[in-house]
């Protein structure tokens, strides 16, 4: 395995406190050769996970277009497959093994066809070194730290038909100027960092993402502003841990700060996801508050409500301060939405800090949640630790607990009944075209009925019915025949 470069452990956890991570601009640039390469052929991006994936593979499809490869829908039609995956559970890792197995009868008719594989996976040692040892279909690999190399790694694989395997553990730095094909027209992500430093105890992300870096707030705003110039209504600020932006930057910008800068922009829409309890300031809701633009949804992930529990998570937070922070963003954000993050069975939890997390859910009513059993990430410490529940126990506790998420769900939903809201609209339903859906500024889903809203308008819907994944409605049009309902 020598000729090939991997992650490394020890300096995924290395982290250096004075580092000012180098900025690059202009990250990629082609050869007249590599211009060309992708001409006549076609290409399909797979990915998995978080939105700062999404967003990694809307640059990883930038970067083959602008190489000449054409998207297609069809992997057989595909002669460059890129698995762009994610290894924060272990389901997730396993599917895209499964997939990479089932991609070798793709390979059989065309042998010629590249497989690649990047983002979060092969960003972990002992997953490398088994991806290479167990998968010679792989021929491609890069991690979250070299996306800009994808050209020259793919230059060597067709020209040589040698595998070309390069991912490493740094520090990080900072990419400008990346191509890009984003998946809608109307509504894109802006990273405004990347890495991690919290370490979370269960989490990989520091590990697979580097040390926390923040670009710059005038690179931030040059792409927010050419956004809008270009038609968006809404941008999500993305980052591991967005209340922490700026802090490892000397330009005196604070995440507040930035949320004031971006709306002052006059993009219609703004969002920002996730927020880390730790860092979320009172300036932040203030701004959130004051500002129209800024959307009144929250994502603030839990974990866990019990206090032990917490801190062996290393979350940095109680449950009474979570709750104060909790109560705090309801009263200042005039109809704000909230959703979290809970893992169930951290090792050892007892029924007794489960319940602890139960109150927590009908202290909070939340909105909507992502609730998940406990996966053990090779790595971190969570998983070195000894456990003494069954996994069948953590899955009747995440049954229960779901119930009840799903119960305030609902709840919070039937609120919306007979309201009238602005929605922007997305697209069509995918069984039944005389269906749209959008989102509220809440965040919900709205399926409705249309007469003449297109897709990336922000238009008037009557909610009809609350469910507990979405809302129903009709198109209205305060304003016009029906302005005296409203
Ligand atoms: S804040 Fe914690 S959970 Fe979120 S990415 Fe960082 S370490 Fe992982």
């Amino acid at each position: 395995m020598n000729e090939y470069r991997l992650p490394n452990a020890k300096q995924a956890r290395f982290r250096n406190k004075t580092y000012q991570a180098p900025i690059i601009y202009d990250a990629v640039k082609l050869t007249d050769s590599q211009k060309k390469l992708g001409v006549n052929l076609n290409y399909h991006v797979i990915t998995y996970g978080c939105q700062a994936n999404v967003r990694d593979g809307e640059v990883i499809s930038g970067i083959l277009e602008q190489m000449g490869y054409t998207f297609s829908d069809a992997l057989s039609k595909a002669d460059i497959i890129i698995l762009n995956t994610c290894a924060i559970r272990e389901n997730a890792e396993k599917r895209v093994l499964g997939v990479i197995g089932s991609l070798q009868s793709y390979k059989r008719k065309k042998p010629e066809m590249v497989v690649g594989i990047c983002g979060c996976m092969p960003q972990q040692e002992q997953m490398a070194q088994n991806i290479v040892a167990k998968y010679p279909i792989v021929e491609l690999m890069f991690g979250t730290h070299n996306i800009s190399s994808l050209p020259t790694l793919l230059e060597n694989v067709l020209t040589t038909r040698k595998r070309n395997i390069e991912v490493f553990s740094a520090l990080g730095s900072i990419y400008e100027d990346l191509p890009s094909v984003r998946q809608f027209r109307h509504k894109a992500f802006v990273n405004i960092m990347d890495g991690c430093d919290k370490f979370c105890s269960y989490c990989i992300v520091p590990y697979t993402r580097g040390q926390q870096r923040s670009r710059r707030w005038e690179d931030i705003l040059k792409e927010v502003k050419r956004l809008k110039e270009e038609g968006y209504q809404e941008i999500t600020l993305l980052g591991q841990n967005v209340n922490a932006y700026g802090k490892d930057l000397d330009q005196g910008c604070t995440f507040a700060d930035l949320l004031e800068k971006v709306s002052d922009t006059g993009i219609r829409r703004i969002r920002f996801t996730t927020s880390h309890p730790w860092d979320f300031d009172d300036r932040m809701i203030d701004i959130i508050a004051q500002r129209d633009n800024i959307m009144p949804f929250i994502h603030l992930p839990l974990q866990s409500g019990n206090d032990e529990i917490l801190k062996l998570m290393n979350r940095r937070y109680t449950s009474k301060q979570y709750k104060e922070l909790f109560d705090r963003i309801k009263e200042k954000i005039k109809d704000v939405a909230i959703s979290t993050d809970i893992i169930v069975g951290f090792p050892n939890e007892t029924e007794e800090q489960f319940s602890d997390t139960l109150k927590m859910v009908e202290y909070c009513q939340y909105d909507n949640a992502y609730s998940f059993v406990f996966s053990a990430r090779e790595g971190t410490p969570a998983a070195r630790i000894e456990d003494s529940v069954s996994l069948e126990e953590k899955k009747r506790r995440l049954q229960r607990l779901n119930e009840r998420l799903g119960y305030y769900s609902k709840l919070n939903n039937k609120k919306w009944e007979g309201q009238v809201v602005e929605v922007l609209v997305d697209g069509f339903s995918k069984t039944n075209p005389e269906i749209m859906s959008g989102y509220t500024p809440q965040q919900k889903l709205v399926n409705f009925s249309y007469d003449n809203a297109q897709i990336g308008a922000i238009i008037y819907v009557k909610i009809t019915q609350g469910m507990k994944n979405s809302l129903n409605g009709v198109q209205v049009h305060p304003g016009k025949e029906n302005h005296e309902q409203y």
